[in-house]
């Protein structure tokens, strides 16, 4: 799924692009800033971030603003200082549900008939006797089958889409599972393209040492959020985070280490786990 907006801000010549979520969760705002319907969650997060070392790693955050009614967050729009850029979506971290989803799907067990039929579709082997038998699973064991599909239980991110500079878009990376397909993918973003990829490594490294520092890093269960991938023509490259609406605070003094595999219980998201898998590939794509 990706969102052509018709929206063009003063600064930008091109229509906006969404790679992911609802099409109706953002509007342009003035001066090359961006509203994303409000999530409380996501408000508490990126106010606390503007007051993180991990500042310059995430959207500029203007505070709550309304529109036709609708409360939205105010941020900047990443791809505002680009020329027909490519852009990247990656899902972070080793699953993409909070553990409190998980508690409460447990809480009230139902069988799913819609997520029995949404599993066969994709694997008809993926059932056990009892849940063909029923014709139905339960959530939590969906929502922890799903994960396996794509590269988010195996390498701690997946790809949620691409978009290239001549206007090309893929969002079907949802059963992009080994590293060789997600080289592959990367490949075909940076367009083969060596000092591309050099930089988005120096980005990323740049980003681990802030965030193996940072205290709103150490601090929150990351969970569903991602790293937006931006380059153009000109050379420039610029990795940032995004989407922090199931980025929650743990209960203090508790910290996560991100590394850590995920038990239930322990909280750990495997963000930083993905990051050095992710970089790990970025390395293995350059000339020795
Ligand atoms: P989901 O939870 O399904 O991933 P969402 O509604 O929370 O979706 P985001 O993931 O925050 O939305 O953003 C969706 C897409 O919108 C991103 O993949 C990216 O293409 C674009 N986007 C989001 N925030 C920005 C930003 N600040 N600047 C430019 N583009 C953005
Ligand atoms: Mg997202
Ligand atoms: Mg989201």
């Amino acid at each position: 799924m990706v969102h052509w907006s018709p929206f063009i801000s003063c600064k930008r010549r091109y229509p906006w692009v969404q790679l992911a979520g609802h099409a109706g969760n953002f509007q342009a705002g003035d001066y090359g800033k961006l509203l994303k319907k409000y999530c409380e969650s996501e408000q508490q997060c990126l106010q606390r971030l503007m007051g993180d070392s991990l500042r310059p790693f995430v959207p500029g955050y203007y505070g709550v603003v309304q529109r036709d009614e609708q409360d939205y967050n105010l941020m900047d729009d990443l791809l505002a200082d680009f020329e027909s850029p490519c852009i990247m979506d990656c899902k972070m971290g080793s699953r993409t549900y909070l553990e409190e989803e998980l508690v409460k799907a447990r809480e009230r067990p139902q069988l799913r008939r819609d997520m029995y039929d949404k599993m066969v579709e994709v694997d008809p082997e993926a059932p056990s006797a009892l849940e063909r038998a029923q014709q139905a699973v339960l959530k939590p064991r969906y929502m922890q089958w799903r994960e396996t599909l794509s590269s988010t239980a195996t390498l701690g991110f997946r790809i949620e889409g691409i978009k290239k500079a001549d206007g090309t878009c893929n969002t079907s990376f949802k059963k992009t599972k080994h590293r060789e397909q997600v080289m592959q993918a990367l490949k075909d973003f940076v367009d083969g393209d060596t000092q591309t990829l050099k930089s988005y490594l120096w980005k990323l490294k740049e980003l681990r040492t802030v965030l193996e520092k940072s205290e709103f890093f150490r601090t929150h269960e990351v969970v569903g959020s991602s790293l937006l991938f931006v380059h153009d023509g000109t050379g420039q490259a610029r990795v940032w985070m995004i989407d922090f609406g199931k980025t929650a605070p743990l209960p203090p003094p508790r910290t996560l280490d991100h590394r850590t595999p995920w038990v239930e219980g322990n909280r750990e998201d495997g963000y930083l786990w993905g990051l050095d898998n992710l970089m790990d590939i970025l390395s293995d794509m350059l000339p020795t």
